[in-house]
């Protein structure tokens, strides 16, 4: 069987009208986007506008709120370090967020608390959301941020940005949201949604590596924010250095092509994925859908096969990218936060696969990746006792 890819979570493969679009910038066309003396410059330049143009189409704002960066961990990291720097002398020392961020979120919020920062971690409930009322009374007078991720990168989970945006804007505190897995995907609108900051990233959206923007709102309110990269002043002075224009070139055509076939790739792959569900819970038993069963990105499943490790599983899965619920750290085995959160048990937390479905793949490849999974939980649970025990009626946990 040809190895097939369904890791679109980790990153996506470049679309070639992409890599078509970046092509003269990575040969003829190498000017330094700040060069104002010469043509190679100047068609720099005027490269980047457009795509800073294609990037504010999408989030329905103005280019001059879009400040390119290479990509969201540096996004996230810039949102939440350069408010939390220019807010901390009048007073603001509090931030509010989940406890399902990415790294990129989670570990720029720690450092803050060793800086003096207060950060509240907000419980999710059992589908990984977060409950507004729950923002509503984090909220205090010296609350700086609350920075909510848009979409789940493992589970899928959708959160209810819009309400918590009113939350955020009646109380006069900015919105950050990590955006990745949903940007351009959904509708990305951002006064709809109601953030003053949104972090994407261009590899998670058929884009090249290494770029992604943040968008940082200009007016009502104008937020302040003090640069983490300082140099020759690029981007407003918000982020230093020479721009990666081929990569900026490749995010702004990535970000067009979702806006022209949206809502057809989301049938599409809603199709493709409903289809693989359906296929191994109608195959398999005691499995779960961790996550939310409707607001979850339209792309992503995720399910823990009791009784079965799914390190191993994924070993016995080798031609098939998919990607487990725990982080492999070099020393020790993790349980994913966000599967924690969620109240599972370490057990079925390792016990956690991630399907995530992408433009490319076919009805051929799900069925494909359908009875290899299927198969390989069946070879994976006839050496566990446990699972025949199970099967026999047995009450396994009162036998543990
Ligand atoms: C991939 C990802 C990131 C990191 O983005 P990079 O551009 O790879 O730095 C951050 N947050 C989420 C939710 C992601 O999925």
């Amino acid at each position: 069987m040809d190895p097939i890819y369904m890791d679109h979570h980790a990153t996506t493969p470049l679309d070639a009208r992409v890599l078509d679009a970046m092509m003269p910038y990575l040969t003829h066309e190498y000017g330094n986007a700040s060069s104002r003396t010469h043509p190679w410059g100047w068609h720099a330049e005027e490269a980047v506008d457009a795509a800073r143009q294609q990037v504010a189409a999408a989030l329905n704002c103005r280019p001059d709120e879009v400040v390119f960066t290479g990509g969201a961990t540096e996004s996230n990291n810039l949102a939440i370090k350069g408010v939390a720097a220019a807010y901390r002398d009048r007073g603001k020392r509090h931030i509010v967020t989940t406890k399902v961020e990415h790294s990129a979120v989670r570990e720029p919020c720690q450092t803050l608390e060793g800086q003096g920062f207060a950060v509240t971690y907000l419980d999710v409930d059992r589908f990984g959301m977060v409950d507004p009322d729950d923002v509503r009374s984090a909220i205090t007078d010296e609350t700086a941020l609350i920075s909510v991720i848009w979409a789940h990168n493992e589970i899928g989970t959708i959160q209810p940005l819009a309400e918590i945006g009113r939350i955020a804007s009646d109380a006069g505190v900015l919105l950050h949201t990590d955006g990745v897995q949903a940007f351009a995907k959904y509708d990305s609108d951002v006064e709809r949604l109601g953030v003053d900051l949104i972090a994407l990233s261009a590899h998670k959206i058929c884009g090249p590596k290494g770029v992604g923007a943040l968008y940082v709102r200009k007016r009502r309110p104008r937020i302040r924010m003090t640069a983490q990269i300082e140099g020759g002043g690029q981007e407003r002075k918000l982020r230093s250095g020479t721009l990666n224009v081929p990569g900026i070139v490749g995010l702004g055509k990535a970000v067009e092509l979702y806006g022209e076939c949206r809502d057809d790739e989301r049938r599409r792959v809603t199709g493709l994925r409903d289809r693989l569900r359906d296929a191994i819970l109608g195959s398999v038993d005691f499995v779960h859908l961790n996550g939310h069963p409707t607001e979850r990105l339209y792309n992503n499943l995720n399910l823990s096969f009791e009784f079965v490790e799914s390190e191993s599983l994924l070993m016995a899965l080798r031609g098939i990218a998919l990607s487990s619920g725990s982080a492999c750290t070099s020393a020790s085995m993790e349980s994913s936060s966000a599967l924690l959160a969620i109240g599972m048990d370490d057990s079925l937390a390792h016990s956690a696969v991630r399907f995530g479905v992408g433009r490319a793949n076919t009805a051929d490849e799900v069925d494909a990746v359908a009875a290899a999974v299927v198969d390989a939980v069946a070879r994976q649970r006839e050496l566990s006792p446990l699972y025949a025990m199970k099967r026999q009626g047995v009450d396994v946990m009162a036998t543990e």
